[in-house]
């Protein structure tokens, strides 16, 4: 749920570069195809400007030629990807993002490359940069091959979606008298939110599994600062986790207000069971 700068790097300098030294019998294939990814990268570009990447159904079906298509996805797989191929460096330079945190989760490292439209099912946009979104292995995994049928279908694109100017996110915190308290995320669309962001927002979430995610790395977070907490009063407890709240807040690169931490330090903070003493049992 973070957004991104999108790449500098053009499609048709990448796609050169990765057809650079394929073999003579592939090469006048390859540059026969120049003009249709940059095509495809354009039309890419306008529909996800506009949240729309489910109106390119018509792109799915270019080539036809199942061996141009061949080609277009070897090309991301052994001319951009492995170490040594002629795209490598470029390949390098997309995966790069600040702290190696991964966008679409925001909590694991950056490992590969994930297509927001899948190249097996969108040939063209293989290693057109636009496409291409530092990611986790996990998240890649859990996308897969899906391709949005509708507009609220869309995961976000960190490159053209940014949500982090008003929390989405939101932790509760439930205590039951015969299990031990839980933690729990959620989103909640800030009021006057688009409807049509908010679904895709939730769709992202559950796509994602970001719940499952983060549910367990707060209870990690909470038996953390249970030492520091035992030190404080409850006034001084509430305090501490405001300041908490706020360190996350004023790093906006960092994930700010929808960090899955500034939703717990915010949840924390307002409970008093949790401050007058429920925090000793995480
Ligand atoms: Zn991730």
């Amino acid at each position: 749920m973070r957004s991104l700068t999108p790449p500098s790097l053009s499609a048709r300098a990448v796609y050169r570069t990765c057809i650079s030294k394929a073999l003579p019998r592939h090469k006048q294939r390859l540059d026969a195809l120049e003009q249709a990814v940059v095509d495809a990268a354009d039309k890419f570009e306008a529909a996800a400007s506009a949240a729309a990447l489910h109106t390119l159904k018509d792109l799915a079906a270019k080539p036809v030629d199942a061996a141009d298509r061949a080609q277009l996805t070897n090309t991301y797989t052994n001319r951009f990807v492995p170490d040594g191929a002629p795209g490598n460096l470029l390949y390098n330079a997309l995966k790069k993002v600040r702290h190696k945190i991964c966008p679409l989760c925001g909590h694991r490292d950056v490992s590969t490359l994930d297509h927001q439209l899948p190249k097996m099912k969108y040939p063209l946009l293989a290693v057109v940069p636009i496409n291409l979104v530092p990611a986790c292995g996990i998240c890649n995994g859990l996308k897969g091959e899906r391709v949005p049928e509708t507009v609220a279908e869309q995961t976000l694109h960190p490159y053209y979606d940014d949500v982090a100017d008003e929390q989405w996110l939101h932790a509760g915190l439930k205590w039951t008298e015969s299990r031990p308290p839980e933690i729990t995320y959620s989103i909640r669309p800030p009021e006057g939110a688009d409807t049509v962001l908010a679904a895709r927002v939730i769709r992202h979430f559950q796509i994602f599994s970001l719940a499952e995610l983060y549910g367990p790395n707060a209870v990690r977070e909470m038996s953390n600062i249970r030492g520091i907490l035992k030190f404080l009063n409850a006034g001084t407890r509430h305090k501490y986790l405001l300041l908490a709240e706020n360190s996350v807040l004023i790093d906006k690169d960092a994930g700010g207000q929808n960090h899955w931490k500034r939703a717990l330090f915010q949840t924390l903070a307002r409970d008093s069971r949790y401050l007058e003493g429920g925090f000793d049992q995480f």
